[in-house]
């Protein structure tokens, strides 16, 4: 082989080389630009709110539904940063219901948390989100792993934030009831494939990014636009 044919195949081969990547850079660049003007993930139907904590208008066209655990640091950043514009932007003008499911991903403390939610919601629902809010707030701001949801914690909230007597609400907390609906929440958390806390959906979307509320908003906006 001449050393010019030589030089003229290795042109060709960088030449095919460089083709191929910059495919493979189109064809990532594409899919990442696809999944940024994808709202989130659709499903044929929104999780049913039978039963479940609520908040607003219940016969509000769109609905809100975070999959929360008291026990998790993001949902109370969530509780906290997001959840607020929504109440203000949606909530109180009823446009929106917002409703609450419980995901029992941190183990005992998860149980106990969402035992005692179910509790409240059946024995004095007028109370339900006081206490919802306040067993957030107790959350540690730092330490996550440390044990902090636990009987005591319950019911010095529960004492603060409702009218229910300690005896009342640890033999609520204990029945058949309660623990059916805690098991009806994981039922939904498996049907719905949650992953993450907090995972929220507006009517049957699941919000890719929980803290992109702009993108929350322009999914609700969207669905109050198609009832229109
Ligand atoms: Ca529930």
């Amino acid at each position: 082989m001449s050393q010019k044919k030589k030089s003229s195949n290795t042109f060709i081969i960088v030449l095919t080389l460089l083709v191929f990547a910059s495919i493979a850079v189109f064809v990532v660049l594409n899919s990442n630009n696809q999944k940024e003007n994808e709202p989130g993930t659709e499903f044929s139907e929104q999780p049913s709110l039978e039963k479940q904590p609520r908040l607003g208008e219940k016969d509000a066209s769109v609905k809100v539904v975070e999959f929360g655990d008291f026990k998790c640091p993001a949902c109370k950043a969530w509780g906290e940063s997001i959840y607020p514009q929504l109440v203000d932007d949606y909530v109180e003008s009823g446009q929106v219901e917002f409703g609450y499911i419980n995901v029992l991903f941190h183990g005992e403390e998860s149980t106990l948390g969402s035992a005692a939610a179910e509790a409240v919601l059946k024995l004095e629902p007028e109370s339900y989100w006081d206490f919802h809010k306040k067993l957030f707030a107790e959350q540690p701001e730092n330490d996550h792993d440390t044990v902090w949801l636990t009987v005591d914690k319950i019911q010095e909230v529960a004492a603060e934030t409702t009218g229910i007597a300690a005896e009342d609400l640890e033999a609520a907390m204990q029945t058949e009831a309660v623990v059916e609906e805690v098991n009806k929440d994981t039922s939904l958390v498996e049907e719905y494939e949650i992953q993450l806390t907090p995972t929220i959906m507006v009517n049957e979307v699941m919000i890719e990014d929980p803290f992109d509320y702009e993108k929350i908003k322009s999914v609700i906006d969207e669905a109050l636009e198609d009832q229109e």
